[in-house]
Protein backbone atom coordinates (compact mmCIF):
# COMPACT_ATOMS: atom_id res chain seq x y z
CA UNK A 1 0.00 0.00 0.00
CA UNK A 2 1.04 3.50 -0.63
CA UNK A 3 2.58 5.64 1.91
CA UNK A 4 0.10 7.58 3.79
CA UNK A 5 2.03 10.77 3.34
CA UNK A 6 2.36 10.60 -0.17
CA UNK A 7 -1.41 9.87 -0.71
CA UNK A 8 -1.77 13.18 1.77
CA UNK A 9 0.67 15.42 0.04
CA UNK A 10 -1.37 14.41 -3.34
CA UNK A 11 -4.42 14.84 -1.99
CA UNK A 12 -3.56 18.22 -0.22
CA UNK A 13 -1.09 20.27 -2.58
CA UNK A 14 0.01 24.57 -1.45
CA UNK A 15 2.14 22.81 1.07
CA UNK A 16 -0.81 21.87 3.16
CA UNK A 17 1.27 18.87 4.47
CA UNK A 18 4.03 19.25 6.49
CA UNK A 19 6.80 17.31 7.77
CA UNK A 20 10.04 16.29 9.40
CA UNK A 21 12.17 19.50 10.77
CA UNK A 22 8.90 21.47 10.09
CA UNK A 23 6.90 19.72 12.67
CA UNK A 24 9.76 19.20 15.03
CA UNK A 25 10.60 22.97 14.68
CA UNK A 26 7.64 23.31 16.55
CA UNK A 27 6.53 23.00 20.74
CA UNK A 28 4.94 20.54 21.88
CA UNK A 29 2.21 22.94 23.52
CA UNK A 30 2.52 26.26 25.16
CA UNK A 31 3.72 24.27 28.54
CA UNK A 32 6.10 21.90 26.69
CA UNK A 33 8.64 23.20 24.69
CA UNK A 34 9.82 19.56 23.46
CA UNK A 35 9.72 18.96 19.46
CA UNK A 36 6.17 17.69 18.41
CA UNK A 37 6.30 14.38 17.10
CA UNK A 38 3.98 13.33 13.92
CA UNK A 39 4.09 11.14 10.53
CA UNK A 40 3.20 14.73 9.61
CA UNK A 41 1.11 18.11 9.91
CA UNK A 42 -1.95 18.55 7.24
CA UNK A 43 -3.45 21.57 7.21
CA UNK A 44 -7.06 21.89 5.17
CA UNK A 45 -7.98 24.90 3.70
CA UNK A 46 -12.01 23.88 3.52
CA UNK A 47 -14.68 21.56 5.45
CA UNK A 48 -14.36 19.44 2.31
CA UNK A 49 -10.70 19.00 2.21
CA UNK A 50 -11.12 17.56 6.07
CA UNK A 51 -13.52 15.35 4.85
CA UNK A 52 -11.09 13.43 2.35
CA UNK A 53 -8.08 13.54 4.19
CA UNK A 54 -10.11 12.01 6.92
CA UNK A 55 -11.59 9.52 4.91
CA UNK A 56 -8.24 8.59 3.74
CA UNK A 57 -6.80 8.00 7.29
CA UNK A 58 -9.47 5.98 8.15
CA UNK A 59 -8.87 3.49 4.82
CA UNK A 60 -5.36 3.44 6.52
CA UNK A 61 -6.29 3.14 9.53
CA UNK A 62 -4.07 6.11 10.55
CA UNK A 63 -4.76 7.71 13.88
CA UNK A 64 -5.29 11.81 13.86
CA UNK A 65 -4.67 13.70 16.51
CA UNK A 66 -6.48 17.72 16.02
CA UNK A 67 -4.70 20.98 17.03
CA UNK A 68 -5.53 24.26 18.05
CA UNK A 69 -3.56 27.09 19.54
CA UNK A 70 -1.88 23.88 21.74
CA UNK A 71 -2.92 26.24 25.44
CA UNK A 72 -4.86 23.31 26.51
CA UNK A 73 -3.68 22.24 30.06
CA UNK A 74 -3.98 18.20 30.15
CA UNK A 75 -2.26 17.32 27.19
CA UNK A 76 -5.19 16.49 24.85
CA UNK A 77 -3.23 17.48 21.86
CA UNK A 78 -0.13 15.87 22.43
CA UNK A 79 0.71 13.80 19.20
CA UNK A 80 3.62 10.66 18.85
CA UNK A 81 5.08 9.58 15.87
CA UNK A 82 2.54 7.59 14.78
CA UNK A 83 -0.04 10.17 14.39
CA UNK A 84 -0.85 12.70 11.71
CA UNK A 85 -2.09 15.95 13.47
CA UNK A 86 -4.87 17.89 11.84
CA UNK A 87 -4.08 22.09 11.97
CA UNK A 88 -7.02 24.37 11.11
CA UNK A 89 -4.34 27.26 10.59
CA UNK A 90 -5.76 27.60 7.04
CA UNK A 91 -9.72 27.91 8.68
CA UNK A 92 -9.36 31.31 10.50
CA UNK A 93 -12.47 33.32 8.74
CA UNK A 94 -15.04 35.05 10.62
CA UNK A 95 -17.80 33.89 7.39
CA UNK A 96 -20.89 36.15 8.39
CA UNK A 97 -22.17 38.36 11.19
CA UNK A 98 -25.47 38.35 11.39
CA UNK A 99 -26.09 41.84 13.04
CA UNK A 100 -30.08 41.58 13.69
CA UNK A 101 -30.19 37.61 15.03
CA UNK A 102 -26.49 38.74 17.04
CA UNK A 103 -25.16 35.19 15.34
CA UNK A 104 -21.59 34.97 14.27
CA UNK A 105 -20.20 32.15 11.76
CA UNK A 106 -16.57 31.46 13.14
CA UNK A 107 -13.86 29.10 11.44
CA UNK A 108 -12.79 26.84 13.81
CA UNK A 109 -8.97 27.74 13.18
CA UNK A 110 -9.56 31.66 14.43
CA UNK A 111 -7.90 32.36 17.21
CA UNK A 112 -10.37 34.11 20.13
CA UNK A 113 -9.01 37.21 20.36
CA UNK A 114 -8.80 37.83 16.53
CA UNK A 115 -12.67 37.06 16.78
CA UNK A 116 -13.09 39.07 19.89
CA UNK A 117 -11.90 42.19 18.17
CA UNK A 118 -13.15 41.48 14.94
CA UNK A 119 -16.29 41.70 16.57
CA UNK A 120 -15.74 44.21 18.88
CA UNK A 121 -15.16 46.46 15.70
CA UNK A 122 -18.84 45.51 15.00
CA UNK A 123 -20.74 46.47 18.12
CA UNK A 124 -20.67 42.72 19.69
CA UNK A 125 -19.14 40.83 22.41
CA UNK A 126 -17.74 37.03 22.32
CA UNK A 127 -17.86 37.00 25.99
CA UNK A 128 -15.58 33.41 26.21
CA UNK A 129 -12.31 34.95 27.66
CA UNK A 130 -9.09 33.69 29.24
CA UNK A 131 -5.44 34.34 29.64
CA UNK A 132 -4.78 32.37 26.75
CA UNK A 133 -7.14 34.36 24.21
CA UNK A 134 -3.74 35.25 21.91
CA UNK A 135 -3.06 31.64 21.12
CA UNK A 136 -6.07 29.27 21.66
CA UNK A 137 -8.87 28.81 18.79
CA UNK A 138 -12.32 28.54 18.66
CA UNK A 139 -12.22 24.87 17.60
CA UNK A 140 -10.03 24.09 20.66
CA UNK A 141 -12.46 26.38 23.07
CA UNK A 142 -15.64 24.57 21.75
CA UNK A 143 -13.76 20.90 21.88
CA UNK A 144 -12.60 21.89 25.72
CA UNK A 145 -15.92 23.75 26.84
CA UNK A 146 -13.94 26.56 27.84
CA UNK A 147 -14.51 28.60 30.81
CA UNK A 148 -12.40 31.66 31.74
CA UNK A 149 -13.21 35.12 33.41
CA UNK A 150 -16.94 35.66 32.36
CA UNK A 151 -18.15 32.23 33.03
CA UNK A 152 -20.61 33.93 35.79
CA UNK A 153 -22.75 36.09 33.58
CA UNK A 154 -22.19 34.08 30.54
CA UNK A 155 -22.09 30.54 30.78
CA UNK A 156 -19.03 28.26 29.62
CA UNK A 157 -18.53 27.60 25.70
CA UNK A 158 -21.22 25.67 25.61
CA UNK A 159 -23.61 28.06 26.68
CA UNK A 160 -22.20 30.31 23.01
CA UNK A 161 -22.44 27.59 20.82
CA UNK A 162 -25.49 27.65 18.38
CA UNK A 163 -24.39 25.04 16.11
CA UNK A 164 -21.27 23.81 14.86
CA UNK A 165 -20.33 22.09 11.59
CA UNK A 166 -17.88 18.91 12.61
CA UNK A 167 -16.16 15.51 10.66
CA UNK A 168 -16.52 12.69 12.24
CA UNK A 169 -13.53 9.89 11.85
CA UNK A 170 -14.71 8.32 8.89
CA UNK A 171 -14.80 11.59 6.95
CA UNK A 172 -18.69 12.29 7.32
CA UNK A 173 -19.61 15.58 7.95
CA UNK A 174 -22.02 16.43 10.11
CA UNK A 175 -23.92 19.96 9.47
CA UNK A 176 -25.36 21.24 12.20
CA UNK A 177 -25.47 24.66 11.93
CA UNK A 178 -28.33 25.86 14.08
CA UNK A 179 -28.72 29.82 14.36
CA UNK A 180 -31.71 29.86 16.86
CA UNK A 181 -31.99 29.91 20.59
CA UNK A 182 -34.85 27.39 20.25
CA UNK A 183 -34.63 23.91 18.47
CA UNK A 184 -35.76 21.08 20.03
CA UNK A 185 -36.17 19.06 17.05
CA UNK A 186 -34.71 15.90 18.05
CA UNK A 187 -31.34 15.36 20.32
CA UNK A 188 -28.76 18.03 20.22
CA UNK A 189 -26.01 16.49 18.48
CA UNK A 190 -23.68 19.73 18.80
CA UNK A 191 -23.28 19.02 22.71
CA UNK A 192 -21.43 15.52 21.96
CA UNK A 193 -18.98 17.16 20.24
CA UNK A 194 -18.45 19.97 22.53
CA UNK A 195 -16.36 19.54 25.37
CA UNK A 196 -15.29 16.02 23.43
CA UNK A 197 -11.12 17.08 23.42
CA UNK A 198 -11.25 16.25 19.87
CA UNK A 199 -11.87 12.22 20.57
CA UNK A 200 -15.25 11.94 18.78
CA UNK A 201 -15.19 14.64 15.72
CA UNK A 202 -13.31 17.65 14.60
CA UNK A 203 -14.92 20.78 14.71
CA UNK A 204 -14.46 23.10 11.36
CA UNK A 205 -17.37 26.04 11.77
CA UNK A 206 -19.17 27.54 14.32
CA UNK A 207 -22.09 29.67 15.31
CA UNK A 208 -21.90 31.52 17.90
CA UNK A 209 -24.13 33.85 19.99
CA UNK A 210 -23.52 37.72 20.28
CA UNK A 211 -24.09 39.96 22.59
CA UNK A 212 -23.97 43.77 22.69
CA UNK A 213 -20.50 45.41 23.75
CA UNK A 214 -21.05 46.95 26.86
CA UNK A 215 -21.00 51.44 27.32
CA UNK A 216 -19.45 51.27 30.45
CA UNK A 217 -16.70 48.98 32.40
CA UNK A 218 -16.14 49.08 35.87
CA UNK A 219 -12.79 47.38 37.60
CA UNK A 220 -11.33 47.11 41.11
CA UNK A 221 -8.65 44.55 42.82
CA UNK A 222 -9.59 44.70 46.08
CA UNK A 223 -8.25 43.07 49.41
CA UNK A 224 -9.99 41.40 51.78
CA UNK A 225 -9.06 39.95 55.64
CA UNK A 226 -11.41 36.77 55.13
CA UNK A 227 -13.03 34.08 52.97
CA UNK A 228 -16.23 34.94 54.49
CA UNK A 229 -16.04 38.30 53.58
CA UNK A 230 -14.76 37.20 49.94
CA UNK A 231 -18.09 35.31 49.61
CA UNK A 232 -20.27 38.37 50.94
CA UNK A 233 -18.59 40.91 48.53
CA UNK A 234 -19.63 38.20 45.67
CA UNK A 235 -23.06 37.72 47.06
CA UNK A 236 -23.45 41.69 47.22
CA UNK A 237 -22.13 42.67 43.49
CA UNK A 238 -23.94 39.91 42.10
CA UNK A 239 -27.39 41.20 43.84
CA UNK A 240 -26.98 44.90 44.14
CA UNK A 241 -24.54 45.42 40.69
CA UNK A 242 -28.43 45.27 38.51
CA UNK A 243 -26.82 42.06 36.71
CA UNK A 244 -23.54 43.76 35.18
CA UNK A 245 -21.20 41.76 37.72
CA UNK A 246 -19.07 39.89 34.31
CA UNK A 247 -15.83 38.66 36.32
CA UNK A 248 -14.91 38.08 40.34
CA UNK A 249 -11.65 36.31 40.50
CA UNK A 250 -9.44 35.41 43.75
CA UNK A 251 -6.59 35.45 44.55
CA UNK A 252 -5.17 33.82 47.61
CA UNK A 253 -2.32 35.97 49.02
CA UNK A 254 0.25 33.59 48.52
CA UNK A 255 -0.75 33.22 44.81
CA UNK A 256 -0.59 36.90 44.88
CA UNK A 257 2.93 37.34 46.56
CA UNK A 258 4.55 34.62 44.20
CA UNK A 259 3.54 36.19 41.22
CA UNK A 260 4.41 39.56 42.13
CA UNK A 261 7.86 38.59 43.98
CA UNK A 262 11.01 38.33 42.86
CA UNK A 263 11.22 38.47 39.22
CA UNK A 264 7.44 38.80 38.98
CA UNK A 265 4.94 41.64 38.06
CA UNK A 266 4.74 44.60 39.91
CA UNK A 267 2.58 44.33 42.90
CA UNK A 268 -0.32 46.99 42.56
CA UNK A 269 -0.94 46.98 46.07
CA UNK A 270 0.82 45.47 49.49
CA UNK A 271 1.56 42.29 48.82
CA UNK A 272 0.86 40.18 52.28
CA UNK A 273 -3.22 40.41 53.08
CA UNK A 274 -4.81 37.47 52.75
CA UNK A 275 -6.94 37.84 49.96
CA UNK A 276 -7.18 39.34 46.74
CA UNK A 277 -9.89 39.92 44.31
CA UNK A 278 -9.98 41.26 40.40
CA UNK A 279 -14.09 41.92 39.83
CA UNK A 280 -15.28 43.43 37.26
CA UNK A 281 -18.39 44.85 35.91
CA UNK A 282 -19.68 45.98 32.04
CA UNK A 283 -22.99 47.55 31.79
CA UNK A 284 -24.33 50.51 29.23
CA UNK A 285 -25.11 53.22 32.01
CA UNK A 286 -21.20 55.03 32.48
CA UNK A 287 -22.22 57.16 35.17
CA UNK A 288 -24.90 55.27 37.11
CA UNK A 289 -22.86 51.92 36.37
CA UNK A 290 -20.18 53.55 38.21
CA UNK A 291 -21.95 55.30 40.74
CA UNK A 292 -22.99 51.61 41.93
CA UNK A 293 -19.57 49.79 41.59
CA UNK A 294 -17.67 52.31 43.92
CA UNK A 295 -20.35 52.40 46.73
CA UNK A 296 -20.29 48.71 47.16
CA UNK A 297 -17.02 49.19 47.76
CA UNK A 298 -17.05 52.58 49.72
CA UNK A 299 -19.68 50.28 51.91
CA UNK A 300 -17.37 47.36 52.38
CA UNK A 301 -14.56 49.28 53.30
CA UNK A 302 -16.56 50.85 55.98
CA UNK A 303 -17.89 47.10 57.42
CA UNK A 304 -14.20 46.50 56.87
CA UNK A 305 -14.87 43.41 54.71
CA UNK A 306 -12.34 45.14 52.12
CA UNK A 307 -9.29 46.87 53.80
CA UNK A 308 -7.80 48.09 50.28
CA UNK A 309 -8.74 48.53 46.90
CA UNK A 310 -7.34 50.04 43.68
CA UNK A 311 -9.40 51.72 40.56
CA UNK A 312 -7.70 51.79 37.38
CA UNK A 313 -8.05 55.03 35.82
CA UNK A 314 -7.05 53.76 32.66
CA UNK A 315 -6.55 51.02 30.33
CA UNK A 316 -3.27 50.51 30.94
CA UNK A 317 -3.89 50.71 34.96
CA UNK A 318 -6.66 48.03 34.70
CA UNK A 319 -4.15 46.03 32.02
CA UNK A 320 -1.80 46.16 35.06
CA UNK A 321 -3.85 44.62 37.23
CA UNK A 322 -5.03 41.68 34.71
CA UNK A 323 -1.36 40.57 34.44
CA UNK A 324 -1.82 39.79 37.68
CA UNK A 325 -4.21 37.70 37.99
CA UNK A 326 -3.93 36.31 33.93
CA UNK A 327 0.17 35.99 33.57
CA UNK A 328 1.53 33.25 36.31
CA UNK A 329 4.53 32.24 34.09
CA UNK A 330 6.54 33.79 37.55
CA UNK A 331 5.36 30.60 39.46
CA UNK A 332 6.39 28.08 36.52
CA UNK A 333 7.51 25.46 37.16
CA UNK A 334 4.79 23.74 38.75
CA UNK A 335 1.87 21.31 38.55
CA UNK A 336 -0.94 23.17 37.70
CA UNK A 337 -4.90 21.80 39.07
CA UNK A 338 -8.09 22.84 38.19
CA UNK A 339 -11.22 21.29 40.42
CA UNK A 340 -14.49 22.18 41.03
CA UNK A 341 -16.34 22.38 44.60
CA UNK A 342 -19.41 24.72 46.21
CA UNK A 343 -18.31 27.76 47.64
CA UNK A 344 -19.30 27.16 50.82
CA UNK A 345 -16.68 23.91 50.82
CA UNK A 346 -13.29 26.24 49.44
CA UNK A 347 -11.78 27.71 52.87
CA UNK A 348 -11.73 24.00 54.63
CA UNK A 349 -10.57 22.59 51.00
CA UNK A 350 -7.42 24.66 51.00
CA UNK A 351 -6.86 24.60 54.44
CA UNK A 352 -7.02 20.71 54.23
CA UNK A 353 -4.80 20.58 50.84
CA UNK A 354 -2.21 22.51 53.05
CA UNK A 355 -2.09 20.53 55.73
CA UNK A 356 -1.73 17.37 53.40
CA UNK A 357 1.10 19.02 51.21
CA UNK A 358 3.06 19.92 54.30
CA UNK A 359 2.99 16.42 55.45
CA UNK A 360 3.70 15.06 52.21
CA UNK A 361 6.54 16.94 51.35
CA UNK A 362 7.76 20.29 53.57
CA UNK A 363 9.22 22.25 51.03
CA UNK A 364 5.77 22.01 48.81
CA UNK A 365 3.20 25.17 48.31
CA UNK A 366 0.12 25.26 47.13
CA UNK A 367 -0.80 28.80 45.74
CA UNK A 368 -4.17 29.11 44.62
CA UNK A 369 -6.37 30.97 42.92
CA UNK A 370 -9.37 31.08 40.97
CA UNK A 371 -13.09 31.86 39.27
CA UNK A 372 -14.88 31.12 42.72
CA UNK A 373 -18.24 32.49 41.39
CA UNK A 374 -18.53 29.61 39.25
CA UNK A 375 -17.15 26.58 42.21
CA UNK A 376 -13.49 26.59 40.40
CA UNK A 377 -10.18 26.46 41.98
CA UNK A 378 -6.55 26.39 40.18
CA UNK A 379 -4.22 25.44 42.26
CA UNK A 380 -0.12 25.59 41.49
CA UNK A 381 1.51 23.25 43.60
CA UNK A 382 5.90 24.31 43.70
CA UNK A 383 8.26 23.24 43.77
CA UNK A 384 7.57 20.00 41.26
CA UNK A 385 9.27 17.00 39.71
CA UNK A 386 9.49 13.66 38.68
CA UNK A 387 6.38 11.48 37.42
CA UNK A 388 5.70 9.74 40.88
CA UNK A 389 5.98 13.16 42.25
CA UNK A 390 3.39 14.39 39.86
CA UNK A 391 1.20 11.44 41.03
CA UNK A 392 1.37 11.39 44.56
CA UNK A 393 0.63 15.08 44.30
CA UNK A 394 -2.30 14.21 42.40
CA UNK A 395 -3.34 11.68 44.76
CA UNK A 396 -3.43 14.26 47.52
CA UNK A 397 -5.12 17.24 45.59
CA UNK A 398 -8.06 14.97 44.31
CA UNK A 399 -8.10 12.67 47.52
CA UNK A 400 -9.00 16.22 49.47
CA UNK A 401 -11.76 16.62 47.39
CA UNK A 402 -13.80 13.23 48.86
CA UNK A 403 -17.11 14.00 50.00
CA UNK A 404 -17.27 17.62 48.64
CA UNK A 405 -19.48 16.28 45.27
CA UNK A 406 -16.54 18.54 43.25
CA UNK A 407 -14.77 17.25 40.50
CA UNK A 408 -11.55 16.29 39.18
CA UNK A 409 -11.89 18.56 36.31
CA UNK A 410 -13.47 22.02 36.18
CA UNK A 411 -12.77 23.06 32.81
CA UNK A 412 -9.52 22.60 31.75
CA UNK A 413 -11.09 18.86 30.39
CA UNK A 414 -9.18 15.50 31.02
CA UNK A 415 -6.66 14.71 27.58
CA UNK A 416 -4.34 12.48 29.22
CA UNK A 417 -3.11 14.26 32.26
CA UNK A 418 -6.69 13.69 34.56
CA UNK A 419 -7.57 10.21 32.46
CA UNK A 420 -6.87 7.90 35.27
CA UNK A 421 -9.11 9.98 37.64
CA UNK A 422 -12.23 10.31 36.02
CA UNK A 423 -14.02 7.36 37.82
CA UNK A 424 -13.55 10.12 40.85
CA UNK A 425 -15.56 12.37 39.18
CA UNK A 426 -17.85 10.13 36.80
CA UNK A 427 -19.91 7.06 37.93
CA UNK A 428 -19.09 3.53 35.90
CA UNK A 429 -22.48 3.74 34.07
CA UNK A 430 -21.49 7.81 32.95
CA UNK A 431 -18.09 5.99 31.63
CA UNK A 432 -19.85 2.86 30.24
CA UNK A 433 -22.07 5.57 27.75
CA UNK A 434 -18.65 7.43 27.28
CA UNK A 435 -17.07 4.40 25.84
CA UNK A 436 -20.25 3.56 23.70
CA UNK A 437 -20.35 6.80 22.00
CA UNK A 438 -16.35 6.42 21.43
CA UNK A 439 -17.29 3.51 20.24
CA UNK A 440 -20.38 4.35 17.56
CA UNK A 441 -18.82 7.86 16.38
CA UNK A 442 -15.24 6.22 16.20
CA UNK A 443 -15.26 2.45 15.83
CA UNK A 444 -11.67 1.87 15.29
CA UNK A 445 -10.73 4.62 17.43
CA UNK A 446 -8.14 6.91 15.30
CA UNK A 447 -9.46 10.40 16.46
CA UNK A 448 -7.49 11.32 19.01
CA UNK A 449 -6.49 7.90 20.63
CA UNK A 450 -5.37 7.23 24.59
CA UNK A 451 -7.12 10.97 25.43
CA UNK A 452 -10.03 11.32 26.94
CA UNK A 453 -11.59 7.59 27.57
CA UNK A 454 -10.37 4.21 25.87
CA UNK A 455 -13.21 2.54 23.63
CA UNK A 456 -12.84 -0.52 26.27
CA UNK A 457 -12.34 -1.07 30.41
CA UNK A 458 -8.52 -2.21 30.71
CA UNK A 459 -8.38 -5.44 30.58
CA UNK A 460 -7.45 -7.16 34.15
C1 LIG B 1 -2.35 31.33 30.06
C2 LIG B 1 -3.48 30.34 29.95
C3 LIG B 1 -4.70 30.62 30.54
C4 LIG B 1 -5.77 29.73 30.43
N1 LIG B 1 -6.95 30.05 31.03
C5 LIG B 1 -8.01 29.22 30.87
C6 LIG B 1 -9.28 29.55 31.47
O1 LIG B 1 -9.44 30.55 32.15
N2 LIG B 1 -10.31 28.70 31.23
C7 LIG B 1 -10.18 27.56 30.48
O2 LIG B 1 -11.17 26.84 30.29
N3 LIG B 1 -8.98 27.22 29.95
C8 LIG B 1 -7.91 28.01 30.12
N4 LIG B 1 -6.70 27.67 29.57
C9 LIG B 1 -6.58 26.40 28.82
C10 LIG B 1 -6.75 26.52 27.29
O3 LIG B 1 -6.51 27.82 26.86
C11 LIG B 1 -8.14 26.08 26.84
O4 LIG B 1 -8.31 24.71 27.14
C12 LIG B 1 -8.39 26.30 25.34
O5 LIG B 1 -9.74 26.06 25.10
C13 LIG B 1 -7.56 25.40 24.42
O6 LIG B 1 -7.68 25.87 23.09
P1 LIG B 1 -6.55 25.57 22.00
O7 LIG B 1 -7.00 26.11 20.70
O8 LIG B 1 -5.23 26.03 22.49
O9 LIG B 1 -6.63 23.97 21.94
P2 LIG B 1 -5.46 22.88 21.98
O10 LIG B 1 -4.67 23.04 23.23
O11 LIG B 1 -4.71 22.89 20.72
O12 LIG B 1 -6.35 21.56 22.05
C14 LIG B 1 -7.12 21.28 23.19
C15 LIG B 1 -7.98 20.04 22.93
O13 LIG B 1 -8.96 20.34 21.94
C16 LIG B 1 -8.81 19.49 20.80
N5 LIG B 1 -9.10 20.32 19.64
C17 LIG B 1 -8.46 21.45 19.23
N6 LIG B 1 -9.04 21.95 18.13
C18 LIG B 1 -10.07 21.13 17.82
C19 LIG B 1 -11.06 21.10 16.79
N7 LIG B 1 -11.10 22.04 15.82
N8 LIG B 1 -11.97 20.10 16.78
C20 LIG B 1 -11.95 19.14 17.74
N9 LIG B 1 -11.04 19.11 18.73
C21 LIG B 1 -10.11 20.09 18.77
C22 LIG B 1 -7.40 18.95 20.89
O14 LIG B 1 -7.28 17.69 20.25
C23 LIG B 1 -7.20 18.86 22.39
O15 LIG B 1 -7.78 17.68 22.88
C24 LIG B 1 -5.60 28.52 29.70
C25 LIG B 1 -4.36 28.22 29.11
C26 LIG B 1 -3.31 29.11 29.23
C27 LIG B 1 -2.01 28.79 28.57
Amino acid sequence: MTNIVDRLKELVKDGGVVTGADISSRATSYWDPSPTAAKALVRPGSTQELSDILRLCHAHDQSVVVQGGLTGVVAGAVSSKDDVIISLERMQALESVDEMDGVAVVQAGAVLQVVQEQLAERGFLLPLDLGARGSCTIGGTVATNAGGINVLRYGMMRNLVLGLEVVLADGTIISSMNRMLKNNAGYDLKQLFIGSEGTLGIVTRVVIRLFPLAKSRQTALFAATSFDAVVRMLKSMQSDLAGTLSAYEVMWGEYFSAVTGDAGHSAPMAPDYPYYVLVEAQGADPDADTDRFEAILERALESGDIIDAILPKSESERAALWVVREDFEPVLPAYLYDVSLPIRAMSSYVERLRAKLAAWNAAAVGLVFGHIADGNLHIFVRPCGDGAAHDECDAIVYGCLAGLSGSISAEHGIGIEKKAWLSESRSGAEIALMRSMKRLLDPKNLLNPGKVIDPAPPSR
